[in-house]
């Protein structure tokens, strides 16, 4: 539909935009993929090394159990079918950060095949984006361009991340929009974390997506030729950069130019993409089965097992929240965002018998303050008992909604229960009608023009008098009872 004359928006909506996303995640394992060196991110370069992962001649792999466990967790948790059998291939390429020459990956057999992951919808039934498989690999090293006396002039390679285990997990062209990519991901990312399969720190390169878009006319069936981004270091990255990609790719089509099947860069500071090189095909690697390691062979029997070890899962636990403790599905699904913090949460809840108040609470004051201190949940001053307590005490009115949030402060602070405090420093609301109203004939006697306001009719002053008396109790009077008195003590004297 090019009409003369539409915005670039307008016709920037006659288009479909066809996503699918490629995630390597890291898997949490003590040791590498095919030898014992350590899996560990930030030790000194060159310190978590040997002749298998540096690829000399002679050395052989040998697989790692655990890595095989936790990718099999990370395909059950994504209902995908594990494999009796899957092959190990080299994957033949030349870059400085593979001595081996080749990558130990899988190729024709992966490890699984077909499964999906539910991702919410703004509009009803949360939807299904499937998977076309998860292969295992071992990663590359890294190189290191900065934060040595010869970078400028020279790069290092370190060689501690050659050798960990990768997942990789590619989806069904099913997402059609940067929004659905970011859910995908949010989505994606809460499975492995429940699993344990991986620590999902990007920053830490432990979970990386390469982002596959295509665009075509809203109708049409045939998808339209893609371009692959790479370089998308956040969640964020990957949806400014699908927006980006897919005006590029409806601009050049309807000023009558054809997308190039290419790979692109992302640049975040310019925020756009650029040509990295054109696509690779799957021959230009050479694929062929790796000799030196026999056909990995998963029984029933194992695959049980690890399907037996699965977690409650993100979505089933979001479906429990919403039912079981009456929230919205909103609450339900921030709170199941991990599995720590949906923990944290029921043990509010059980602990102060209020659902409600408890999801308030860990929404807006603990992950808030666990955002801003950058703390552990487990980590942090305010445990779960303590919070609860603190929920019952507002609850019998022991203390003010406003006393309650200096409470939580300190509780972060001291990692104290709040009975203490409260006893400590007084902190208890006064409902005692004989001591407020004394305040409350102060605060009526103080203030004759606001007085005669109210008398004059102008109600809503009430507020004003109710916080002045707050004011004078430091926040402590129970603003019910004074509420009450102060009706009492404006309208008899009328
Ligand atoms: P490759 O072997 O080049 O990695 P695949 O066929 O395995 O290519 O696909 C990689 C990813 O690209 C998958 O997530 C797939 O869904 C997605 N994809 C394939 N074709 C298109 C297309 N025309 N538009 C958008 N995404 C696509
Ligand atoms: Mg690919
Ligand atoms: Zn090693």
């Amino acid at each position: 539909m090019t009409t003369t004359g539409a915005s670039f928006s307008e016709r920037l909506a006659g288009y479909e935009p066809v996503i699918g996303l490629e995630v390597h995640a890291q898997l949490l394992t003590r040791t590498k993929l095919f030898c014992s060196c350590a899996n560990r991110f930030g030790d000194p370069p060159n310190t978590h090394v040997c002749p298998v992962c540096v690829g000399l001649p002679g050395a052989l792999p040998v697989l790692s159990r655990e890595a095989v466990t936790l990718a099999m967790k990370a395909a059950l948790a994504t209902h995908c079918t594990v494999q009796s059998e899957s092959i190990w291939a080299r994957k033949n390429y030349f870059y400085p950060d593979l001595p081996k020459g080749y990558q130990i990956s899988q190729y024709e057999k992966p490890l699984a095949l077909e499964g999906w992951v539910e991702i919410p919808s703004r509009a009803g039934e949360p939807r299904r984006v499937r998977l076309q498989r998860i292969h295992m690999e071992e990663d590359a090293g890294k190189l290191l361009h900065e934060g040595f006396p010869w970078s400028g002039e020279q790069s290092g390679v370190d060689l501690n991340r050659s050798g960990v285990p990768l997942i990789e997990m590619v989806t069904h062209p099913d997402l059609h929009s940067p929004e659905d990519a970011f859910e995908y991901l949010s989505a994606l990312k809460a499975i492995l974390l429940y699993t344990e399969a991986s620590d999902c720190n990007m920053e830490e390169g432990s979970l990386r997506c390469d982002a596959n878009v295509s665009v075509r006319r809203r109708g049409a069936n045939a998808l339209g030729t893609r371009t692959e981004i790479k370089n998308l270091n956040s969640f964020r990255h990957v949806a400014r950069a699908l927006e980006h990609e897919i005006a590029r790719q409806v601009a050049l089509i309807e000023s009558g130019g054809e997308v190039v099947q290419e790979t692109r860069l992302w640049d975040s500071a310019r925020g756009e993409t650029a040509p990295m090189r054109s696509k690779e095909e799957a021959h230009d690697y050479r694929y062929f089965p790796e000799p030196d390691l026999a056909p990995l062979r998963a029984g029933d029997e194992w695959i049980e097992e690890v399907r037996g070890t699965l977690p409650e899962l993100p979505a089933e636990r979001r479906r429990r929240f919403a039912g079981q403790y009456d929230l919205p599905d909103y609450d339900a699904g921030v709170l199941t965002q991990s599995r720590a913090v949906a923990d944290y949460f029921e043990a509010v809840a059980r602990e102060s018998g209020n659902a409600k108040a408890a999801s308030n609470w860990v929404m807006n004051e603990v992950l808030r303050k666990v955002k801003e201190d950058d703390v552990g949940l487990e980590a942090c001053g305010v445990t779960p008992q303590g919070l609860g307590e603190l929920v019952g005490l507002i609850e019998k009115g022991t203390i003010s909604g406003r006393i309650a949030k200096d409470l939580f402060e300190k509780m972060w602070a001291s990692g104290e229960a709040p009975g203490a405090i409260v006893e400590r420093e007084g902190l208890a609301q006064v409902s005692d009608v004989g001591a407020l109203q004394a305040t409350v004939a102060e605060v009526v006697a103080a203030n004759p023009e606001q007085v005669a306001a109210y008398r004059g009719g102008k109600k809503a002053a009430i507020g004003w008098f109710v916080g002045q008396v707050m004011k004078r109790t430091g926040g402590k009077a129970n603003p019910r009872v004074v509420n009450q008195l102060l009706r009492t003590a404006l309208d008899s004297d009328a």
